[in-house]
């Protein structure tokens, strides 16, 4: 069921928003080669805490951590631990802030030091494809406009999206209805967008091809052919007009 927020809802979002943008900025300027994950982890927890928000991903069905952090051909779903960053990683900061029992969802792809040039247009292309989609993010439009203005990009720049998971509705949970994939099937075009529907518009945007496989610690979104792979998200209120982005996308390694 999808759900319409209210504008008192919508202002308690607004402000779960800005908490889970601001760890994605603080995860984003620790990540430096030589440090472990787990670090960017325990800061996230905390700086979570100092702002009296919960991590919505900790427990959320077991999930270990306060943050995932996916390295290098890591989709998503990583989880931080003893590994330690290397110059010409690239590093996937996800994020969920939970306050006064509204989520809200953010993650951006950041560099360690030096790239590869193919790594830098991957992120690049990954970030595009997100604000292509919100030219679709509108009244009238469809959910499948999202889907298509995202794979269209992505593809045109001869990288591949990533099929087997998907954007989705944020509100109450982390995750409610409706999905939002990053792609088109044939003859579904998804619900007509509304005011007051909120979304997570999220592209995965894999390097080579787009299988996946799920890694043995049962968590961790691998590409199947062993190429990085970038990811990029931001918590959408659908207007009357223009769509709000509800985690401000200062410090997405961007802006
Ligand atoms: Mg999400």
């Amino acid at each position: 069921m999808i759900t319409l927020k209210t504008p008192k809802e919508i202002e308690l979002m607004r402000k779960s928003g800005v908490i889970a943008s601001g760890a994605r900025k603080l995860a984003g300027q620790m990540l430096k080669a030589g440090i472990a994950t787990r670090a960017i982890d325990r800061e996230v927890r905390a700086y979570m805490k100092a702002n009296g928000a919960l991590p919505s991903f900790l427990d959320y069905r077991g999930f270990p951590a306060s943050v995932c952090v996916s390295v290098n051909d890591e989709v998503i779903h990583g989880i931080p631990g003893k590994r330690i960053l290397c110059e010409g990683d690239i590093v996937d900061i996800d994020v969920g802030a939970q306050l006064n029992g509204y989520h809200s969802d953010c993650c951006a792809t950041f560099p360690v030091g030096e790239i590869s040039d193919d790594a830098k247009r991957l992120i690049r292309v990954c970030r595009e494809s997100f604000f292509k989609a919100l030219d679709f993010a509108k009244k009238g439009y469809r959910i499948g406009d999202i889907s298509r203005a995202v794979q269209t990009y992505v593809e045109e720049n001869d990288f591949s999206i990533v099929r087997d998971y998907c954007g989705h509705g944020v509100g109450r949970s982390i995750h409610e209805d409706p999905e939002v994939p990053n792609y088109i099937e044939q003859g579904v075009h998804g619900v007509r967008l509304m005011p007051g529907m909120v979304l997570a518009i999220e592209p995965m945007v894999n390097l080579g091809k787009a299988p996946t496989c799920v890694d043995k610690n049962e968590w961790t979104v691998l590409t199947k052919d062993g190429s990085i792979s970038a990811h990029y998200e931001n918590t959408v209120l659908i207007t009357n007009g223009e769509p709000e982005i509800l985690t401000p996308i200062e410090g997405d390694g961007f802006v």
